[in-house]
């Protein structure tokens, strides 16, 4: 099976289209969370994931702040902002949707998590010594997470110690062993530096990752943003890919 792996999707709708008109051929979808929060287009985004074929979906922490399921004053003022903005646009049938995702998923020997497979909502998986901890809250081959926003792959070769974190090359295929945690990128809001919209394609049959990145239109999105009155900081962050 090729399985398209997306992330942190966050409202961004060119970005979206992007990465399924240049994904090629897959079989289904697996989406590791926040599809809404920051960009523009969040019925857009929700509406097109929700119709993908062979769809597993899991809830990130900008789409429990949307539905109220956690504070929104958790989040700095310009991301609340972003999320209130969310909560009045969001459509009924596109807020059920975000309501009846769980939290994490095991599916075809692979956990699904947005930040963690300890903490799924919330917990920011950024070092080693974390990743070390998450291998103890999978029994799967491999954990997908996404949450940061940042490409990043986490080896366990000896319990003993840390986990390896390798930043993979943009559009490179590797070779996965178990046990690995992968995060595929952000789609709609990169922080690695590279504005380019990032996700993977999983092929589960040789156990290769196929780590990509695209060049979209960030201008068209921009101009949505700013229409819609979304915070500055968020607009000029796009282009800079942080
Ligand atoms: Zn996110």
């Amino acid at each position: 099976m090729r399985i398209l792996i997306i992330s942190d999707i966050h409202a961004n709708f060119t970005a979206l289209k992007t990465v399924l008109e240049m994904a090629g051929k897959f079989d289904a979808v697996w989406c590791l969370g926040d599809l809404v929060g920051y960009g523009p287009d969040p019925n857009a985004c929700v509406e097109t994931i929700r119709n993908l074929p062979g769809l597993a979906c899991i809830l990130g922490n900008h789409d429990a702040a949307t539905l109220n399921h956690i504070d929104t004053n958790n989040f700095n003022p310009e991301a609340r902002t972003a999320i209130l903005w969310t909560q009045k646009e969001l459509s009924e049938p596109n807020r059920a949707f975000l309501r009846s995702l769980p939290e994490k998923l095991e599916l075809d020997g692979v956990t699904l998590a947005h930040g963690s497979p300890r903490h799924p909502v919330w917990e920011y998986l950024l070092d080693n010594r974390t990743a070390r901890q998450s291998f103890d809250h999978f029994q799967t081959d491999y954990c997908l997470v996404g949450h940061t926003h940042l490409p990043v792959l986490y080896t366990l070769e000896d319990k003993n110690y840390p986990a390896r974190l390798m930043v993979p090359e943009p559009n490179t295929d590797l070779i996965l062993n178990p046990r690995a945690i992968i995060n595929p990128g952000s789609v709609g809001q990169p922080r690695d530096r590279d504005p380019r919209a990032a996700f993977a394609i999983f092929d589960t049959q040789n156990a290769i990752w196929e780590y990509r990145r695209v060049a979209y239109d960030i201008n068209d999105v921009q101009q949505r943003m700013a229409a819609a009155g979304l915070p500055d900081r968020h607009i000029a962050r796009l282009a800079a890919g942080w």
